[in-house]
């Protein structure tokens, strides 16, 4: 299921990886603050007979877990984006930090137009449960007509989500709360407590959505009432849509912190998913995506950066600016350490005695 017949028949047709890529280019890339522990976020643009392509798999994941990453960067090389079913772009949601409730209205003056806030909730050591329900009283005071998302990072254990849903319910409507336990079967336990309790809080599965497998066993557990997925974990934009049908849940599509030309690759994928009528139901006619992490950067591949104007991303491919490539190219070492991983998760994908890639 992991990898699309479109994608088969380049690396079939494909040798070695400088035949698809005419380019390769590590970036370093500055962030506006700290995220998920970084302050660079590096990444390596490629170019192919379609425009550039990213393969951003994170500095410490190994060589199986890469490769999927680089599935997407084959896919984005060598082929055009798959057809959008809107062409009016794609609504993303804003996102607040645990930031003290004070601090919400310069953060949110940001984000004119979105129609989704996504509230980062149970951040331990920085902010209580009071201090979550402050800022998010804030949020619906900032942004009325809104959608409000909460995305715990799964940090609560079994009994402080419980205590949290309750309280989070009693501030309003809540389109999901995302990730509120580690794992998956705490997810079921909780989503079965959640429909017993009566609790209108539906739940969304982010951490949980790693591998390939993950959405169907979500699904399968009845773990999650939304999935988040990235197009580039999952192997690309087909091979993403693909899962995602089985899956049969309604999805978010959500950054993995690339530059901007791997959020056109997700912006593609946002607007190629078809609208079921439980995804309609739940997250509305035009689901915002978790695609604006653009904001997140002091510096980015392309001028302008691909950020939201009135709530949404333009559809299409970003063309990276050649003196913003120099300005941010990863050193020589650096560029060593992507050419060799691109190689490594090259073999991986093509070798033939592996099955775990079969669709
Ligand atoms: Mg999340």
């Amino acid at each position: 299921m992991l990898i699309s017949p479109e994608v088969r028949t380049v690396l079939e047709h494909t040798a070695k990886p400088h035949e698809l890529f005419e380019r390769i280019a590590p970036v370093a890339l500055p962030m506006a603050a700290r995220f998920r522990g970084l302050t660079v976020r590096e990444t390596c643009l490629v170019k192919g007979p379609a425009g550039w392509a990213e393969f951003a798999p994170f500095a410490e994941y190994d060589v199986p877990e890469a490769s999927r990453w680089l599935l997407a960067a084959v896919e984005s090389a060598a082929l055009p984006f798959p057809r959008p079913r809107r062409d009016d772009g794609v609504p993303v949601n804003a996102t607040i930090p645990a930031v003290a409730a004070h601090e919400v209205p310069a953060i949110a003056a940001r984000y004119p137009g979105v129609g989704a806030v996504k509230i980062k909730i149970a951040e331990r050591g920085i902010a209580s449960l009071d201090d979550d329900i402050a800022r998010i009283d804030a949020v619906r005071r900032a942004f009325p007509d809104a959608a409000v998302r909460c995305d715990a990072n799964g940090a609560y254990t079994d009994d402080e989500a419980k205590t949290a849903l309750t309280a989070l319910a009693r501030t309003g409507p809540l389109q999901y709360v995302e990730q509120p336990v580690a794992d998956v079967e705490g997810l079921a336990r909780l989503r079965e407590w959640v429909s017993i309790a009566r609790l209108p809080v539906p739940i969304a599965a982010d951490e949980s959505i790693r591998k390939v497998s993950d959405p169907l066993s979500v699904a399968a557990l009845g773990a999650a009432d939304v999935i988040v997925v990235k197009a580039q974990p999952l192997g690309g934009i087909r091979a993403a849509a693909s899962i995602i049908e089985a899956a049969g849940l309604p999805a978010v599509v959500s950054s993995a912190l690339e530059s901007s030309v791997g959020l056109a690759a997700g912006a593609a994928l946002a607007a190629h998913l078809p609208l079921s009528e439980a995804a309609e139901g739940l997250l509305g006619p035009r689901p915002a995506a978790g695609l604006g992490t653009a904001a997140l950067f002091s510096g980015d591949v392309a001028e302008p950066a691909l950020l939201p104007h009135d709530g949404s991303l333009a559809l299409g491919r970003v063309v990276p600016d050649e003196s913003l490539l120099r300005e941010y190219a990863a050193g020589p070492e650096r560029a060593r350490f992507w050419t060799e991983r691109i190689e490594a998760c090259w073999e991986h994908v093509t070798d033939g005695s592996r099955d775990d890639y079969a669709i």
